[in-house]
Order: C-alpha cells, then sequence, then structure tokens
C-alpha cells in the first residue's frame, strides 16, 4: 500500500501552499488532485492577491514572481469604497492583480523545485481513521496509508462530509453567471447597473472576454452557452454574437463555515473550511494562509517535536479569521442590491469606512495586515505578523522575512537575552542577534514599543516579546516548539 504521511486532498492554492510548507519542514506530504493538467477549469476565479499574501510568499522568498506578473493596485474595496493601504507600514502596501490561473502556474512551478509529488487524474473518494492514521480511498480503487489527511478539497469537499463535519451558515439569496468566452460583436466593456444587480465586461488574456452577471433571479447548476446569451439580451438587448466558451460558471452568495477544522487525524483548509462570496476577493488568500499557519504545526507532530494538541491551534486561531471574513462578505452582499434605499445604505457605508480610523481597521483586516492571534496579554505585536525589518546581523544586512525562507521558526535578539541558552532549542530554532534602528510600526495600530527580542513562528507572527527580561521564552519555546532536546 502506499503510504505517505500527510495527504493532502485538492491541488488548488490551498493544498499546494499546503504541500509546499509541509515539504519545507521535511514531511512526506503528496497531493491528490482530479485535474489531470496543472490547468484546471475555472482556474482563472480570483482577480488577486492582498497585501499579507504577497507577505506570506515573500517570506519564502517567491514573491518576485507574481509581483513580475501581475499589476500592483489598491485593491481593498468595500461597499462603493476603495480603501487606500499606502500608507500602511509594510513592504507591499498594496494588492496585486493577478488572475487565479496565473497565481496556480506559478505555485506549480514552485512545488515542481520543491518535488512535491501529486497524483492527478484521481480523487479522494471516503476514508477510514483509527487512532494511527488514516486509510484514504482514491477514485481508481488504490487505497493510501498517511498519518494525516487535510481536505483542502474546495467548497464541496469530500473529506468534510465524510467527516461528518457540519458546514454551518446561510443559503443563497442571489447568484451571479460567470464566463470566459468569444464575441463577434464589440461589447459593452465596463460595469452596468440595472434594477437586478451589477453587471461587468472586461478583457482577459488574448482576446478573451470575461463576464460576471447578475442573475435576475437566484439560480444554481451550470449554466450554458444559451442561458449566457439569454441573460446578455436580458440586460444589454444584445449578446454580442458570444460564442465559444472557455469556462462556463456560476456563483452565489451561500456562506457556511465548517463547526470544526479538525476531526482527529482529519483537518480542513481553504474553501472545504469556509465559503462566501467573493467580494472584496479574499476566498483565495485565506485559504493560502490557513495553509501556512497549519503547515508546521502539522509538521512538528508528525515528526513528533510537538504533542498533537498543537493541532487544536489551527482551528482556534483561523476559524475566527474566515468567521470575520463571513461577516463581511454578508454585509458587502447586503450593499449591492440595487433598491434606492439599499443603495443610499451603501453610500453612507461607503463615506464612514472612507474615514481615517474605520478605512485602516477594516483594510487591516481585508487585506490580511491586521490578523491577531489571541496568545494572552502582553506587547502588541504579540499574535500580529512581524514587520519585514531590515536587520542588521553579525552576518550583515538581513531582511527579517529573508530569515524565514524555509520555514523554520526564529529567535531574534536585539540584545536583551545576554543569558539565555537557545542549545535545547537549537536544532528546531533558528537564532540571530540582530540591530534595528527604525520605527517598530503596526498596521491600523501605529508605532509600538521596540522590543529586547522576538520568537517568530514559521508562519510570521510573534510568538513571543522580549520587554527587557527572559520571562517566559523557555515556556513560549516549548509551548510552540517542542520541549527542550
Ligand atoms: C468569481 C470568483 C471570483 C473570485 N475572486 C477572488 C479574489 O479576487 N480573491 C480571492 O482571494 N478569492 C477569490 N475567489 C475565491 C477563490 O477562487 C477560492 O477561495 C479559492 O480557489 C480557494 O482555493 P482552495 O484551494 O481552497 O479551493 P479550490 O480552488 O476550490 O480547489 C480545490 C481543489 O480540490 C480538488 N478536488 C475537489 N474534490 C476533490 C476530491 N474529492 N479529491 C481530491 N481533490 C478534489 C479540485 O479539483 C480543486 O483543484 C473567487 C471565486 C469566484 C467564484
Amino acid at each position: 500500500m502506499t503510504e505517505h504521511e500527510v495527504l493532502i486532498a485538492g491541488g488548488g492554492p490551498t493544498g499546494m501552499m499546503l504541500g509546499a510548507e509541509l515539504t519545507l519542514a521535511g514531511v512526506d506530504a503528496a497531493i491528490v488532485e482530479p485535474s489531470a493538467t496543472r490547468d484546471r477549469e475555472g482556474g482563472s476565479r480570483a482577480g488577486g492577491l492582498h497585501s499579507r499574501t504577497i507577505e506570506v510568499f515573500d517570506m519564502r522568498g517567491i514573491a518576485d514572481r507574481f509581483l513580475s506578473q501581475g499589476q500592483t493596485a489598491q485593491v481593498v474595496r468595500f461597499a462603493n469604497a476603495s480603501l487606500d493601504i499606502s500608507d500602511f507600514p509594510t513592504r507591499h502596501p498594496y494588492g496585486l492583480a493577478l488572475f487565479q490561473n496565473r497565481t496556480e502556474r506559478i505555485m506549480a512551478d514552485w512545488l515542481d523545485e520543491l518535488h512535491v509529488k501529486f497524483y492527478r487524474g484521481r480523487e479522494v473518494t471516503g476514508f477510514v481513521q483509527n487512532d494511527s492514521g488514516v486509510d484514504v480511498t482514491l477514485s481508481d480503487g488504490e487505497t493510501m496509508r498517511a498519518q494525516y489527511l487535510v481536505g483542502c478539497d474546495g467548497a464541496r469537499s469530500v473529506v468534510r462530509k465524510t467527516a461528518g463535519i457540519d458546514f454551518v451558515g446561510s443559503d443563497p439569496t442571489m447568484s451571479w453567471l460567470i464566463a470566459e468566452v468569444q464575441m463577434s460583436e464589440e461589447p459593452a466593456w465596463g460595469f452596468r447597473e440595472t434594477p437586478t444587480g451589477f453587471h461587468a465586461i472586461g478583457r482577459g488574456d488574448n482576446g478573451v472576454v470575461r463576464l460576471a452577471l447578475t442573475d435576475p433571479v437566484l439560480k444554481t447548476g451550470k449554466p450554458t452557452l444559451r442561458d449566457l446569451s439569454e441573460t446578455l439580451i436580458a440586460i444589454y438587448g444584445s449578446d454580442f454574437g458570444v460564442n465559444s466558451p472557455n469556462w462556463l460558471s456560476r456563483f452565489n452568495d451561500a456562506t457556511r463555515q465548517a463547526v470544526a477544522y479538525r476531526d482527529r487525524r482529519v483537518l480542513l483548509a481553504g474553501d472545504a473550511a469556509h465559503i462566501h462570496p467573493p467580494l472584496g476577493g479574499q476566498g483565495l488568500n485565506i485559504g493560502v494562509q490557513d495553509a501556512v499557519n497549519l503547515g508546521w504545526k502539522l509538521a512538528q507532530v508528525v515528526r513528533r517535536i510537538s504533542p498533537e494538541n498543537l493541532l487544536d491551534t489551527y482551528h482556534a486561531e483561523r476559524h475566527p479569521i474566515a468567521a470575520r471574513v463571513l461577516k463581511n462578505t454578508m454585509a458587502q452582499v447586503a450593499t449591492r442590491r440595487t433598491d434606492d434605499r439599499t443603495k443610499a445604505l451603501g453610500e453612507v457605508i461607503s463615506e464612514v469606512v472612507s474615514m481615517d480610523g474605520p478605512r485602516k481597521q477594516l483594510a487591516a483586516e481585508m487585506s490580511g495586515l491586521g490578523v491577531h492571534y489571541d496568545f494572552g496579554e502582553g506587547h502588541p505585536l504579540l499574535g500580529r505578523r512581524m514587520p519585514d525589518l531590515d536587520l542588521i546581523t553579525p552576518g550583515g544586512p538581513r531582511r527579517v522575512f529573508s530569515l524565514l525562507h524555509d520555514a523554520r521558526p526564529v529567535l531574534l535578539n536585539f540584545g536583551g537575552l545576554a543569558a539565555f541558552d537557545i542549545t535545547p532549542w537549537a536544532d528546531r530554532v533558528q537564532s540571530f542577534d540582530a540591530k534595528y534602528d527604525g520605527k517598530w510600526e503596526l498596521p491600523a495600530i501605529g508605532a509600538v514599543a521596540a522590543p529586547t527580542g522576538v520568537l517568530i513562528r514559521p508562519d510570521g507572527y510573534v510568538a513571543w516579546v522580549g520587554e527587557g527580561k527572559e520571562a517566559r521564552l523557555a515556556d513560549a519555546l516549548t509551548t510552540w516548539f517542542g520541549p527542550p532536546a
């Protein structure tokens, strides 16, 4: 029987990120993906990346690959307001316009370099788990064995359903038809508003026309070219000679979240764990960030560095983040209705969120830069993302993010840890003496006191902050990176 330490169901952005993170951490992980080729159908859904996702790729040394293929822009929007983050203290105070198929191609190339194993053209059909592992059945009849199975298999997740994890939330109220097609006549480019909703026609690569049309009434099921033609005529009075669809699909505003991200040896991430309408463009981003939160924890449990209960922090940290995204997308759907009163409400909300304080709060949340995991009381850095500072180390100038390329924890000593002996954790945690003379600033929070040391998890979040003494550093190292050797 084929065995892997971790099997990942689904090779979308979430599954690929998790495959990379586990591989970087030295775990034997493999991805099972139904699509026989790297360019899967519907791969151009998401229009881009938010700032924190660009930072995550920067922490792994691959941000330039994405930046060189897309267009940086202010992409955070709520209702009708554009929330500018160009004054945020990050190396990437913008988002990136880059279609999902391109993002996935760059990720797939990276996974090839890391030699992540893919089983293509098969899907997970079920599994049975016991205390020692999971037997995973595939559509070709083969059974594979793994210590852990992670469902990154999208909204209709077989893994989630087989595990019997409830997916609770709201049923759809509206639907949208999306397509990539050819048109023999010049279409009405740009946005249009009608009593049934907002519609958009835009230019894709190589003369392809991209459409997102609000269905006049809630519809389900895969649309046909004829449905598309009829919807275009109802909105624009013409179907502009629509033909040769590359891809036709429909999405709706169903909003649901898995009640648990883990059932013993089975975990969920990405769309398998949460779905919401794409307003605000956050789904792919939080899926990638789920994977980065889970990867190092799962690796430490598999490698017996940490006890299994480290995995419980994955649900505890990531479930509230997606719950907030679900809430802001539901609110955005409500402001998209086109009756006069809802439009007035949308305008008032847009004015409010454009004010400086609300803009910073909401933009920090939607860009992912404001994520705050609850590690208890303490310095504002605790549980927040470590800024990418320009450090001076004994080995020369280094950016903080460059120290995280291998996805290993980092202890930075700014002079306050003279007597601390890192030796019992030195096999897991990299330690650097560093100097930093600039301002310490966090998005939406502003300036914070300079710490004397920080312990940074592989996902870039600060697990311990030194404030002049070494109190609790050994506890923090043990909590996050296992007992002393
Ligand atoms: C119109 C539209 C626009 C969007 N715009 C944005 C945006 O601008 N920004 C943004 O961040 N997000 C956006 N999203 C959301 C984004 O596309 C998803 O959140 C993202 O694709 C989720 O990634 P994932 O890897 O979790 O799941 P998916 O991308 O759904 O990948 C799941 C994978 O699992 C595979 N799979 C399915 N069943 C099985 C099985 N049984 N066994 C093994 N594998 C299986 C599938 O083939 C697929 O490859 C948009 C979505 C839509 C519909």
